[in-house]
């Protein structure tokens, strides 16, 4: 693309599914748009996640609700790039204003008129509204603690692959959300040693009494909760829809051969220590687990539904020897663990963003997207609204909010008082044809600022 400079009314940065999202919404209601993405649509699911990566929600639900996904069963989990395909049909769908290819490096306010300066690898935008869609996840956490050791091969779980990718050895996977429960078991299944590092999290059954747990998290209403229990911020939750979609059973994995240590303390001189919080974390997730079948039985109770028993999913395995003899020290040479993979979560990055729209942690200060700073909305952020809104059927919705929100903006902007309206009556009727002198054109290349 070679932008000379274009003026358009909203630019939407990042074409992951909240870039797709928002650009329908803000198709519905006819807000003249574009959206700029660095890569490609939905890229990071194309080259940052593993290879074997399927969704952790089935078919029927994670997706948007204008398009089904083609030739998967509803029930069945959509690999990573049928994923990546399903957003680049979308945007096809209703021909989204998005061109890849083009990274965005500064947003500033204008002094002394309204919006926004945007440079960009390709030239300069000015634009009314700026919408930041560049996702939840974007740049890899690993914490301080991680050991100064070439010996030692280390990657975060964004730039993981497969087990060939690893070199001969042990390994340490730290965190046990979705992502790392996910990777040890996939490395463990390859033949290799693995220790998981287990911290906090919730387990939710996969499915329970012939429903899948986004099914319940949704009749539950748990998907709307507005804000995290207190306490809860560092609780990771470990689901999986590998192998056809199993409950992430911890003990199950070290049954498998998976070594269980608590929570990663710190490495000195070749040793790593672990706090003596696994049994407590197990039990905690156990807690979590059976919390959710006891409201789903609740509610099947309340509401005469005709769903078959599962006494069974009560049934916890008894700790293994790693739970009730936990590790706390290792020395790594010793263990054979030549590599570490890091599972250990991302943060946003709006070092491009530069408007008063942060607080004093750097953190967005919004209300459902719509930022402090008038003009910049954010979108796909955890717990933007709820529970949902970094997931792919939870941004769809807080994406047409943000586009409801732009056009109720607009319709403000396009209030004239009386005298206004009668000098433009007036202009109108010396035109013979009647044409008004500002209309809204939708094509980029040729829109003012409306
Ligand atoms: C391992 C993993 C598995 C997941 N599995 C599921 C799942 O099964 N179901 C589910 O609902 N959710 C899942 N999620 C959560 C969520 O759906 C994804 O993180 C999703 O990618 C978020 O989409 P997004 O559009 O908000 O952000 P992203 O996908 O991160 O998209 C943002 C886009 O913005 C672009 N960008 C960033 N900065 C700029 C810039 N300055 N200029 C131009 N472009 C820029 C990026 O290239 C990127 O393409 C998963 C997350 C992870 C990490």
């Amino acid at each position: 693309m070679t932008v000379e400079k274009i003026e358009i009314d909203t630019l939407v940065v990042g074409a992951g599914q909240a870039g797709v999202a928002m650009s329908e919404h803000l198709s519905n209601h006819g807000v003249p748009h574009l959206v700029l993405e660095r890569h490609r649509i939905a890229e990071r699911w194309r080259s940052e996640r593993w290879d074997s990566l399927v969704a952790n929600g089935p078919a029927w639900h994670d997706r948007f609700p204008g398009l089904e996904f083609e030739d998967i069963d509803p029930d069945a989990f959509a690999p990573k790039e049928r994923i990546a395909d399903y957003f680049e049909a979308y945007a096809k769908k209703f021909d989204a204003p998005i061109r890849t290819g083009v990274d965005v490096k500064k947003v500033e306010r204008n002094v002394g008129r309204p919006g926004f300066t945007i440079e960009t690898s390709e030239g300069v935008i000015e634009a009314n509204r700026v919408v930041a869609a560049t996702g939840p996840f974007q740049r890899p956490v690993i914490p301080p603690i991680a050991p100064e050791d070439e010996k030692i091969t280390q990657l975060h779980s964004s730039e993981y692959r497969n087990p060939e990718q690893l070199p001969e050895g042990a390994v340490m996977v730290v965190g046990a959300g979705s992502s790392g429960v996910q990777i040890a078991d996939e490395l463990q299944r390859a033949g290799k040693k693995v220790y998981l590092s287990v911290g906090p999290h919730d387990r939710p059954p996969r499915a329970y009494r012939n429903r899948d747990f986004c099914w319940w998290l949704g009749v539950l209403g748990k998907w709307d909760a507005e804000a995290m229990k207190p306490g809860t911020e560092h609780v990771t939750i470990a689901v999986s829809g590998a192998h056809g979609g199993q409950t992430v059973d911890f003990r199950g994995l070290a049954n498998q051969g998976i070594t269980l240590v608590g929570r990663t303390k710190a490495f000195d001189d070749g040793l790593v220590t672990f706090e003596s919080d696994l049994a407590d974390n197990l039990a905690r997730g156990d807690e979590n687990y059976l919390s959710l079948l006891d409201a789903a039985d609740a509610y099947i109770a309340r509401n005469g539904l005709d769903l078959p028993e599962e006494p069974e999913a009560r049934h916890i395995l008894p700790d293994p020897e790693c739970v009730t003899h936990p590790i706390l020290e290792l020395d790594l040479a010793e263990a054979g663990v030549t590599s570490i993979v890091w599972a250990t979560g991302f943060a946003v990055d709006y070092s491009w963003l530069n408007v008063n729209a942060f607080d004093e942690n750097g953190k967005p200060r919004h209300q459902r997207g719509v930022s402090s700073e008038p003009g910049i909305y954010f979108v796909g952020l955890p717990w933007l609204s709820r529970r949902g809104s970094s997931f792919i059927w939870g941004v769809w919705h807080d994406a047409k909010h943000i586009a409801d929100h732009i056009a109720t903006q607009r319709k403000y902007l396009a209030y004239h008082d009386a005298s206004r309206r009668r000098a433009e009556e007036a202009d109108r009727n010396d035109r013979p044809d009647g044409v008004r002198p500002y209309s809204h054109v939708q094509n980029v290349n040729t829109v003012r600022i409306s």
